[in-house]
């Protein structure tokens, strides 16, 4: 038998369950009871706190289970508020004391809820920033930031984050951060990279390298299916090759258009007619910032169509052994190798074709 006192309650702005990133952003106030005040004799001194409570509205446990972003889990390896004891534990931000009243900033309890302790915060984790900490965070979630983007939905920071990929802001970019943020939040999965979450995508122009950064499906992961059909289009399935496809609307060219007609007037010039003319390039390159940050506040809608699709996916991409390639002495995937004369040699080295994709599309042949 285990007995357990209330000591305090929280107070926060959230009456009912709301995203956590949310609830964190907010300051919330921990107010312990009057006979417990003394215990806090000194916390100022400390920068961060856990403050641990009971979850008095978790609905019952159960030991696996999805969590927030669609992956299964176990209820120990989660911070679900539906386990077998429902007790909750935050680190947070200690911002001010007054009193019994402890003023704190990310805490994702709802309002009312029961404290049963507090505690500093066990900080031999944390070297001088709390990167220690940080890094091996990141070694196990290395997605998690735009996970939280995707989550919030927000688009400019995953736009800035495309870009570092892109080199350029474009509404083609714009297009696969809007589309590919509704698609990921659809879907409820994150990628890891291995193949169980797949992008199958239309084209090989900007909205690509947006959707890309989005999904987490890539180039380099075998997640990214490329099929040349010049769409701007895309589906994102699970393995089982459930999942959803968008398509950019007829009319969202003519739409984009009139929205900021100054950049495609431009674009125009520069590009398609090839007028390298510096003066306009720096234009279009600043007017393309404009139109493209703005075409993320344009209603999905009037742009997208979305839909169900169930297509088949290719099993998980082999892992092939190397081989030597006997006549330019380079180590070469095993599937890549023919033979000549009884000897392995690499397509390059053969002058056999292979598969080749370059800004023309893929069924060209070097
Ligand atoms: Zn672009
Ligand atoms: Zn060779």
């Amino acid at each position: 038998m285990i007995e357990i006192k209330q000591i305090g309650i929280i107070k926060s702005k959230f009456n009912e369950s709301t995203d956590p990133f949310v609830m964190k952003k907010e300051v919330s106030t921990v107010e312990i009871d009057k006979s417990f005040e003394e215990g806090l004799y000194k916390i100022e001194m400390a920068e961060y706190i856990d403050i641990v409570f009971h979850f008095d509205r978790a609905e019952d446990y159960s030991l696996r289970g999805p969590v927030y972003d669609g992956t299964e889990k176990g209820v120990f390896a989660s911070r679900s508020p539906k386990r077998p004891n429902a007790i909750g534990v935050s680190t947070v931000k200690l911002l001010k004391r007054d009193g019994n009243k402890l003023y704190v900033s990310g805490l994702d309890a709802l309002n009312n809820t029961p404290v049963i302790d507090v505690k500093t915060t066990d900080s031999s984790w944390f070297s001088k920033d709390g990167k220690q900490m940080k890094d091996g965070f990141y070694k196990s979630n290395p997605r998690w930031d735009l996970a939280k983007m995707i989550k919030n939905n927000q688009l400019e920071d995953l736009m800035l984050e495309a870009a570092k990929i892109h080199g350029h802001f474009c509404p083609g970019l714009a297009m696969g951060i809007l589309s590919g943020t509704k698609a990921m939040n659809q879907i409820m999965q994150l990628s890891d990279g291995l193949e169980d979450l797949v992008l199958i995508t239309e084209t090989n122009n900007c909205m690509t390298d947006g959707l890309q950064l989005v999904t987490g499906c890539s180039f380099g992961n075998n997640a990214l299916i490329f099929k040349d059909l010049g769409k701007n289009a895309f589906s994102l399935v699970k393995r089982n090759g459930k999942g959803l496809r968008i398509i950019g609307k007829n009319n969202s060219r003519d739409f984009l258009r009139s929205k900021h007609p100054e950049f495609y007037e431009l674009f125009q010039k520069v590009v398609v007619e090839k007028n390298h003319n510096e003066e306009l390039a720096l234009k279009m390159k600043k007017a393309g910032i404009e139109a493209s940050f703005g075409l993320l506040e344009l209603p999905f809608e009037e742009i997208f169509t979305i839909s169900d699709v169930q297509v088949e996916l290719p099993p998980y991409a082999p892992i092939h052994d190397s081989i030597v390639c006997e006549k330019c002495n380079e180590l070469t995937m095993a599937s890549r190798i023919t033979q000549e004369h009884g000897k392995n040699v690499c397509f390059a080295c053969a002058g056999k074709d292979f598969g080749y994709m370059d800004g023309y599309g893929i069924p060209c042949s070097k």
